[in-house]
């Protein structure tokens, strides 16, 4: 997954061995959002420079537009699910390790060849590390990556009976396995109200002001604070979805954005009109 969760299915799916999410991934908006201004200045949007991932912290989403925020974004996505392909709990969490630096379609495009040979922490690790690079070596680090996995493996049929661990302890013992992979895997296989904070959200967090922070633990943080019970477990995809599609690094699609009345991004209204 690119650096960095309707939430029932998708954890029904994952402890279903027979379900083929490939055959499910989700679907986008539903709306093109119309909230956006209509009556911004065009001259002013011609002198607008491209913002990113830097841009800086917006001023903080008032408590009162965080339950419309989170509404309004459920009402355009109908799917908050990751779009890394799985059909169990490992190979999700093989998935996410590979996902490190890398996009969802290049590692999907190495599981659809991998997962077909070996799914189970038994299979990959027969394979070795050297027999894992044929089918990663399109993802980058995979050096690393196949060193990781292999280890993992290991680990997985020594110390938990080959069962992927529900448990943040366990998860982030296991090699490649940091605080954003095991959260991604809480938050996805076993619907725990975790936030895994990629590049997406934490732009999209500090953009509109819904989260501001310095680092990636800090807005995480935040999120956990501020996001309304009744979205808490599907937030983590919600904001990523939303960040991918939407509110994009270079220029946010604020003219099409379903929570443009609840933002606080200062450039929104330049931004809707390009
Ligand atoms: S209005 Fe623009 S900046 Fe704000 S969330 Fe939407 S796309 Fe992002």
């Amino acid at each position: 997954m690119s650096q960095p969760t309707a939430s029932q299915p998708i954890r029904k799916k994952s402890d279903n061995k027979n379900f083929d999410s490939k055959k499910s991934l989700p679907k986008r908006s539903k709306s093109k959002g119309k909230s956006a201004s209509k009556s911004v200045s065009k001259k002013k949007a011609t002198t607008v420079k491209h913002k990113t991932a830097d841009t800086p912290p917006s001023r903080r989403l008032p408590n009162r537009n965080v339950y419309p925020f989170f509404q309004k974004l459920a009402d355009t996505i109908d799917e908050p699910v990751t779009e890394l392909e799985y059909s169990s709990n490992f190979e999700l969490l093989i998935a996410v390790i590979l996902s490190a630096q890398a996009t969802d379609v290049s590692v999907n495009l190495a599981t659809r060849k991998l997962y077909p040979v070996a799914n189970t922490p038994e299979q990959i690790y027969q394979l070795g590390e050297e027999g894992l690079k044929e089918y990663i070596k399109t993802i980058g680090l995979f050096n690393s990556k196949a060193k990781n996995v292999i280890k993992t493996c290991k680990d997985l049929i020594e110390k938990h009976n080959s069962i992927v661990p529900d448990n943040r302890k366990d998860l982030e013992a296991l090699a490649g396995v940091g605080r954003k992979t095991a959260n991604v895997v809480l938050n996805t296989a076993f619907g725990q109200p975790t936030m895994a904070v990629d590049t997406h959200i934490f732009r999209v967090s500090n953009r509109t002001g819904l989260a501001t922070g310095r680092t990636v633990l800090a807005v995480e943080q935040k999120l956990l604070e501020r996001v309304p019970k009744d979205f808490i477990v599907d937030a983590h995809h919600y904001l990523i979805l939303h960040g991918r599609y939407t509110c994009q690094a270079r220029t946010p699609q604020c003219g099409k954005c379903p929570v443009y009345a609840e933002c606080m991004f200062k450039d929104k209204a330049k931004f809707a009109e390009i």
